[in-house]
């Protein structure tokens, strides 16, 4: 790896890399090569579904009102088509039969319904002209089929309002929550990014929102449409014929049986099913995000295999769900069958022996329909409410989780400050019992440029990642210009610290979108100033579009050299007080690297600068050198003033430096 020092030799100072840290420099897998501490995310408490669904419920308080209206709407579009079997029968039984000149016995009802249809003709009667009002069985008969056509007219526009509205209130609310769930997310610290993978957490965000979305759609409006038409249509038939409905309800216990034992069951399959999903989710970003990684190991074929297995493992868990539901839904199906085959046999047996009517019989049958339609449904929903409580808690055991790095109530905004930082006795583990950083104690002057060096794994870049308070100390504090960083307004402080990694982090998206990432406002000429001193407006001028230019997912369309230009030039727009750089160890065209060099050398000026150092210009530029060895501060001097004390700074550079040269 070529380095060109001050004096033109090519030196690089990373020290003994352990094999996990190498992956890193390597180029792009995971930032951390050891298992990440979950253990600083606090774990979420145990599932408490009642408490997570009245939590839920705040989310559809707001949308009360049209909740209703949609559950009024779909109890009218579930019981409005009795109309028809009740006009069906009242055209066989009364107006047919009576016509033909049968008995009152056989050819007419004395039930509740039977008399409020003769009222209703009958007073529909008076207001029509005169031959129909004669009440001929003729005229009765289009007055109630006039009447079943505004009757379906106000069913089509149920119909449409219960879907709409229930819709609609169900989008929103994912809206609302989604949102909400997004910006927490973004608040937990960094311990939580660090232990979970980012697609199980898109998972959470888009998968298990949706199906809590079907709550809403289901529970809340269909469960009172289908309650309604239930009570409803089990009056009908009884006050039809009370035998006939007595025996057409027998198997009902059956129904419900069934539906409890599948339920309990599919509850259990779909929480897996959802956890499985998250995980291969998970997986599958991450090897997307890693696909050069995948390529140059020539892995394709162990990733297809593996993604073979955990695809395999979602089918399974999905189909044995499947299974569930759809025995439960053919169980039920049958059981409708079943009762309409028995109301058909002993409404036959009852008919042959004129103990009742064609028409109650053929009634029974279409609105035994009915009946049955919500029932099944009641069924499905059980399922699916199942489903949507386990993906409730799912969601909302993601808001339980606290950042580790809490803002004070009354944190007080940072004003623009000088940009002097103090470790005072700083002791920091991502693990309470395993301290990374041991009893740090640093004075960083305003302006002062400080490089970091050390082996790797030394504690360095945990140290800086205590500035922008990533991480809390466990005991010693950080200050900022005096003030403890525990005290102040998190946005406040981070908005004056500018950080350059070391892998270049750009999103997809134009040139510009990543320049004015951090500063939004600035102006066209401050980003193209802020370019210029980043050496990147001459290279974004030849680009297809210039600034317009889409530069793909994380810049993949930029070079090595270009996209952390274009990360210089982000950091110089947001014109921070107190610079943090990583420098990249990867290596890079000569060229480039003078450019970049120079680059950071302008963007270092006048602000306190920490480094951690790979380069020996860069240490040798420095004003002072901060040498680090297992999570303590070794020596802390100058480079002449190190190496005349022949310590541990004298050991690694001439480590690297005759390496460099035998190189
Ligand atoms: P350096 O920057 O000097 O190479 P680091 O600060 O990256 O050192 O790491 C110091 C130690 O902390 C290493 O042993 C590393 O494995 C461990 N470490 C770093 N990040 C994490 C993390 N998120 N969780 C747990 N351990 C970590």
């Amino acid at each position: 790896m070529e380095r060109t020092s001050r004096k033109g030799q090519s030196i690089q100072f990373t020290g003994d890399l352990p094999a996990h840290d190498r992956s890193r420099t390597n180029g792009g897998s995971p930032a951390r090569g050891g298992t990440p501490a979950s253990a600083t995310a606090e774990p979420p408490p145990p599932p408490k579904s009642r408490h997570s669904l009245r939590r839920f419920l705040a989310y559809v308080r707001p949308y009360t009102v049209w909740i209703v209206i949609a559950a009024l709407c779909g109890m009218s579009k579930v019981i409005l088509p009795s109309t028809m079997a009740l006009a069906l029968r009242f055209l066989t039984d009364r107006l047919v039969a009576g016509a033909a000149g049968k008995t009152a016995a056989t050819g007419a009802h004395t039930d509740i319904i039977s008399r409020g249809i003769e009222a209703y003709i009958a007073w529909m009667g008076h207001l029509l002209p005169g031959s129909w009002r004669a009440g001929t069985p003729w005229g009765m008969f289009n007055i109630l089929m006039i009447t079943l056509v505004f009757v379906y007219v106000f069913w089509g526009v149920t119909f449409f309002f219960r879907s709409y509205l229930s819709q609609m209130v169900g989008h929103r609310v994912i809206l609302d929550l989604r949102t909400d769930l997004y910006q927490h997310i973004t608040r937990l610290g960094h311990s939580f990014f660090q232990s979970r993978q980012s697609g199980g957490i898109v998972s959470r965000l888009m998968a298990d929102i949706a199906l809590a979305q079907n709550f809403v759609g289901n529970a809340m409006t269909n469960i009172w449409m289908d309650l309604a038409s239930c009570v409803f249509y089990i009056y009908v038939l009884f006050a039809m014929d009370a035998r006939l409905a007595a025996a057409s309800l027998m198997v009902f216990p059956f129904y419900i049986l069934s539906m409890r034992t599948l339920g309990d069951k599919s509850k259990k399959t779909s929480r897996a099913v959802q956890a499985a999903l998250e995980q291969f989710s998970g997986d599958v970003q991450e090897r997307m995000a890693g696909i050069q990684v995948v390529k140059s190991f020539a892995a394709e074929r162990r990733e297809a295999k593996s993604f073979f297995v955990s695809a395999r493992k979602l089918f399974n868990l999905t189909m044995h769900n499947v299974r569930i539901s759809t025995l439960a839904n053919a169980l039920v199906q049958w059981l409708t069958q079943m009762a309409t085959l028995g109301i058909i046999w002993y409404g036959g047996y009852q008919l042959m022996h004129g103990y009742t009517t064609v028409g109650t019989v053929v009634a029974f049958i279409l609105l035994l329909r009915e009946l049955y339609f919500p029932v099944n449904r009641i069924s499905e929903m059980n399922t699916i409410l199942h489903n949507s409580l386990a993906a409730i808690d799912r969601v909302f055991e993601v808001f339980d989780m606290q950042s580790d790095v809490h803002e004070q109530p009354n944190a007080r905004r940072l004003p623009r400050i000088s940009g002097r930082i103090r470790f005072d006795h700083v002791t920091f583990g991502y693990q309470p019992d395993s301290p990374i950083l041991r009893d740090i104690d640093l004075d960083i002057r305003p302006g002062e440029v400080v490089a970091l060096v050390g082996p790797s794994g030394a504690g360095k870049s945990t140290l800086v990642q205590l500035v922008p308070r990533f991480f809390d100390p466990s005991a010693g504090r950080v200050e900022i210009d005096g003030i403890d960083l525990r005290t102040v307004a998190l946005r406040s402080l981070r908005s004056q610290i500018g950080i350059v990694a070391q892998e270049t982090l750009l999103f997809s998206g134009s040139v510009r979108d990543n320049l004015l990432y951090g500063r939004p406002s600035a102006s066209e000429e401050e980003m193209v100033a802020a370019a210029r001193a980043a050496f990147a407006h001459e290279f974004v001028m030849q680009l297809p579009e210039g600034y317009d230019t889409l530069i793909g997912e994380r810049g993949a369309r930029l070079s090595g050299g270009q996209k952390q230009r274009i990360a210089i030039a982000r950091a110089f727009l947001c014109n921070p007080r107190i610079l943090i750089l990583d420098e990249a160890t990867s290596a890079l065209d000569s060229e480039s690297e003078v450019l970049i060099q120079q680059a950071l050398a302008r963007l270092m000026r006048n602000r306190t600068s920490i480094v951690i150092a790979h380069r020996l210009s860069t240490i040798l530029n420095s004003d002072r050198i901060v040498v680090m060895q297992q999570g303590r501060i070794e020596e802390v001097a100058s480079h002449q003033a190190l190496l005349a004390r022949n310590g541990l700074y004298a050991r690694l550079y001439r480590a690297q430096y005759q390496a460099s040269l035998a190189g």
